[in-house]
């Protein structure tokens, strides 16, 4: 359901940059267009986002955007001033695009957590790793209080603990837990 919505978010984003090249491919020339005709556009802009639901997001957004850079320097109708702009975008989108591999790491990684977890195997959360250790319980001394009687000799010692352990740790990442 989750990774459902996700991919319904980055087709959605997918889109507006589909529309955005194809504006720009469509618009007169002067105007920071590459005054292409609209029905030419228009099946431009049928056939990448066919290429986006079908075969890759990334694919056809990057493709895209490399015909119309080609296009538009080629043609002469790219402005300083777009080209300003396009290294703004780029910079956007190179930060979108890692934020998308991340989130795919993550998916991936929680798939294999809830596999593990069904067919009964312990591993990492964090990492889905299998080289995991458990830490045994343990009283650990933090430090001796001493009792002395009147003459300052010790009579007795009263040491403070805490328990540590009952833990797994993953031996790959690091990662605590229950
Ligand atoms: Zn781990």
């Amino acid at each position: 359901m989750i990774a459902k919505i996700k991919r319904g978010f980055w087709i959605f984003m997918g889109t507006i940059w589909i529309t955005f090249l194809a504006t720009i491919m469509a618009s007169e020339k002067g105007t920071g267009g590459i005054g292409i005709n609209g029905f030419i556009t228009l099946i431009v802009w049928i056939a990448f986002m066919y290429l986006m639901i079908k075969v890759s997001i990334v694919l056809s957004n990057v493709a895209f955007t490399i015909l119309v850079l080609v296009l538009s320097f080629t043609t002469g109708s790219i402005t300083e001033k777009q080209i300003q702009g396009l290294v703004y975008i780029g910079l956007f989108c190179v930060g979108l695009y890692l934020v998308y591999l991340y989130s795919n790491y993550r998916d991936k990684i929680n798939k294999k957590v809830a596999e593990q977890h069904k067919a009964g195997i312990t591993c990492c959360p964090k990492c889905a790793s299998t080289r995991i250790h458990y830490v045994q319980k343990r009283e650990v001394t933090d430090e001796i209080n001493y009792k002395y009687d009147e003459d300052g000799d010790i009579v007795g010692a009263i040491p403070s603990t805490h328990t540590e352990g009952g833990y797994y740790e993953c031996d790959k990442c690091g990662k605590i837990f229950k």
